[in-house]
């Protein structure tokens, strides 16, 4: 007698499997395609199974029926030997190689060819009875070459794993453990029901690896973005990087709302979420073409890309812009009208981005550098990789750590001017790089990649070194420069040892703290880490004053920068330009009031002309840095520069 249970409870996981497959699915792709009929074929196979079974139970006696019994046999071994074909094709499809069984047809028929002897096999048993048969009792028998089917089903076995092991690397360790584990449970389920042919648990034990896979590797919440109901941003990171590995040509448009925290803090997150969800549904039109055949993704904070295979660039262009007319411009929103503001960006991989960190640091980083006027800038034409130096900022990591290797970074000095001793009394130093290819590198662009890299500490160490050196040299010939100053950058601010590097250097050189001055931006000095305030604090203890850079630009917190110990103010050259507009004029003046009222000393940067020197001068600041008295020199310049003229 057999125990059925087994299989009852396998279809019904299977139906709960089919249900949730159906009610968590908002995207049917290739791969959830292929889940379903692989759900639908183990339903079916146990179907056929229990059906069988019962059959057998519940009709032995009557013999008229074999023909039945015969269909559902071959039922039973059709469906069930197409399950480890069925994986084989969604393995296929998660690992995104479909391309490869493109590229090499031959692979087509190998991969097909154990089911097609299968089905050989089971079509010979109708005339020969070599498979399974019913003997005189009308029990099942197994005949000679039943065990081919079990040798067609080990070469899925072995193909699958060797499948999963050279692909490994596409995907993370619990998900390939999970696939690969497929294999030795479903060898198991047959071990089992042969040494216990009275419990049915082949098909329950397949059920239950199906179940295992399903729940680990197919997990919507990391695929879908639960806002948007496009891919999620896991998706698009897990898909690029299997792109990569797979080198697999695609091209991608990325589109981000550059005003997407505006729009955040006027709309809440509920509205915002709704918005993104209706800029989703007009990304689904304006890719809808099946000819380009775009999987279109939400990487959240106001950005969504779309990415496809097709080599139409034309088209890819075309739809860029049609979904730049819904991201861009104004939006009427109840009684609010609002602005979107976008910058749009078509590109190749891997032409323009030969790996997967070169890509994703460009997508991270594009609207800072790209119009964001709604055009879709395509870095396929020269044009658009030249006016916003992609060939530079691709390079950018590698001629950053070729500076450091070969030693090629300069520091130069710009003076600054002394109003009130009326002689250069400081400088500030400047990072210079000079690439054979590219010439001098922008420090603005340098400093990011570093930032980025993580190169900026051993540049900072380089910075301060070399100031210090030269700090001592010039105190070594006399001249009247009563310090230097030099930038850090946010990362270094957050350095746990700044202070004890500051004082290294220091002392290497045998420099009082007072004669170098650090400079920390705004938006550094603002940042919410306590590190930076306890750096501050420390280094001013020890008699290192700090300078406040590029006021005027950021969005001062200006309690805070009022409570942290700066001896300097830097007025940024963006207000130093608008020093003739009346009312920046009338800010000016009582900015430079109040701030010189707490005893903190103010630096102009950016001067360039007689009349805004006059202005300031009027105004009370301290000290002129600008184009007007000379740019940023190498050391020897500087040297010549300040002997002549403060000797006037
Ligand atoms: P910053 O600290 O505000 O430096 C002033 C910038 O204004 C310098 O640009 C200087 O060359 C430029 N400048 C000075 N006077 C004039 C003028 O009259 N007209 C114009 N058009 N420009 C003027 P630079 O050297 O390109 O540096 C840009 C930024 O890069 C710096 O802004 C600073 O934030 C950063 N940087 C430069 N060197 C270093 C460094 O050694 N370390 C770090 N962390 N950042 C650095
Ligand atoms: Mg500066
Ligand atoms: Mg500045």
């Amino acid at each position: 007698m057999k125990i059925l249970y087994f299989d009852i409870s396998a279809i019904l996981i299977m139906l709960i499997m089919i249900a949730v497959l159906f009610v968590q699915n908002k995207q049917w792709n290739i791969i959830n395609k292929l889940l379903l009929i692989l759900y639908i074929n183990v339903l079916f196979t146990t179907v056929f199974d229990l059906w069988s079974e019962a059959y057998n139970i519940w009709f032995l006696a009557n013999e008229t029926d074999s023909v039945f019994r015969y269909f559902l046999y071959y039922g039973y071994f059709l469906s069930r030997n197409m399950t480890p074909l069925l994986f084989q094709l969604y393995l296929f499809s998660i690992t995104d190689t479909w391309h490869i069984l493109k590229k090499k047809p031959w692979l087509k028929p190998l991969f097909a060819a154990p089911y097609i002897v299968v089905c050989l096999l089971l079509f010979s048993n109708v005339f020969f009875h070599n498979v399974f048969y019913f003997n005189n009792e009308l029990i099942y028998t197994r005949g000679p070459m039943f065990y081919g089917l079990h040798l067609c089903a080990f070469v899925y076995f072995v193909s699958g794993i060797i499948f999963l092991l050279a692909y490994r690397k596409v995907f993370p360790i619990d998900k390939l453990t999970a696939l690969i584990c497929f294999y030795p449970w479903n060898l198991l389920a047959i071990l089992v029901q042969a040494f216990i042919p009275e419990y049915l648990v082949e098909m329950f034990l397949n059920t239950v690896s199906l179940f295992m896979v399903s729940s680990i590797v197919q997990r919507p919440e990391e695929v879908i973005d639960p806002v948007t109901g496009i891919l999620s941003h896991i998706a698009y990171r897990a898909d690029m990087k299997k792109a990569f590995y797979l080198r697999k040509p695609f091209r991608i448009v990325v589109a981000q709302l550059v005003n997407y925290q505006s729009l955040l803090t006027i709309l809440g997150s509920d509205a915002c979420g709704g918005l993104m969800k209706q800029l989703s549904t007009d990304m689904k039109n304006a890719f809808k073409d099946p000819l380009f055949s775009a999987d279109l993704y939400y990487l959240e904070n106001g950005m969504f890309a779309a990415v496809s295979g097709s080599d139409d660039s034309e088209y890819c262009r075309r739809a860029a812009r049609s979904f730049s007319d819904s991201v861009n411009g104004s939006l009427q929103m109840g009684k609010l009208i609002l602005e979107m503001n976008s910058c749009l960006c078509v590109f190749r991989c891997p032409e323009d981005f030969e790996d997967y960190d070169k890509m994703m640091s460009f997508v991270n980083s594009f609207s800072s550098f790209l119009p964001a006027d709604g055009s879709v800038t395509c870095l396929e034409d020269e044009d658009d990789r030249q006016q916003f130096n992609i060939h530079l900022r691709n390079d950018i990591d590698h001629i950053v750590s070729n500076a450091i290797e070969k030693n090629l970074f300069k520091m130069y000095y710009q003076p600054i001017y002394s109003v009130k001793e009326k002689r250069f009394t400081s400088a500030e130093a400047l990072i210079r790089l000079k690439d054979e290819k590219y010439g001098f590198i922008s420090p603005e662009l340098l400093i990011t990649a570093a930032e980025r890299n993580g190169t900026i500490l051993q540049i900072g160490d380089f910075v301060l070194d070399s100031v210090c050196r030269f700090m001592a040299e010039c105190l070594g010939m006399k001249l009247p420069i009563e310090y230097i100053e030099l930038n850090l950058s946010m990362k270094q601010c957050v350095q746990m040892d700044l202070k004890d590097k500051v004082l290294f250097y220091l002392s290497k050189y045998e420099l009082k703290p007072e004669q170098i001055n650090l400079e920390i931006t705004e938006t550094a000095a603002n940042t919410a880490q306590d590190i930076v305030e306890e750096n501050i604090r420390s280094l001013s203890e020890h008699g290192v004053a700090f300078s406040l850079d590029d006021y005027g630009t950021g969005y001062s917190n200006l309690s805070r920068v009022i409570s942290l110990p700066f001896k300097i103010v830097k007025i940024d050259k963006s207000m130093t330009d608008k020093v003739f507009d009346s009312k920046i004029n009338a800010v000016l003046k009582n900015n430079l009031r109040l701030l010189k009222e707490i005893g903190i000393e103010i630096v102009v940067e950016g001067i360039e002309k007689k009349a805004q020197l006059c202005q300031f001068e009027e105004m009370g600041c301290d000290f002129v840095q600008g184009y007007y008295y000379s740019a940023p020199l190498p050391e020897k310049d500087f040297l010549k520069f300040i002997k002549t003229e403060n000797h006037q």
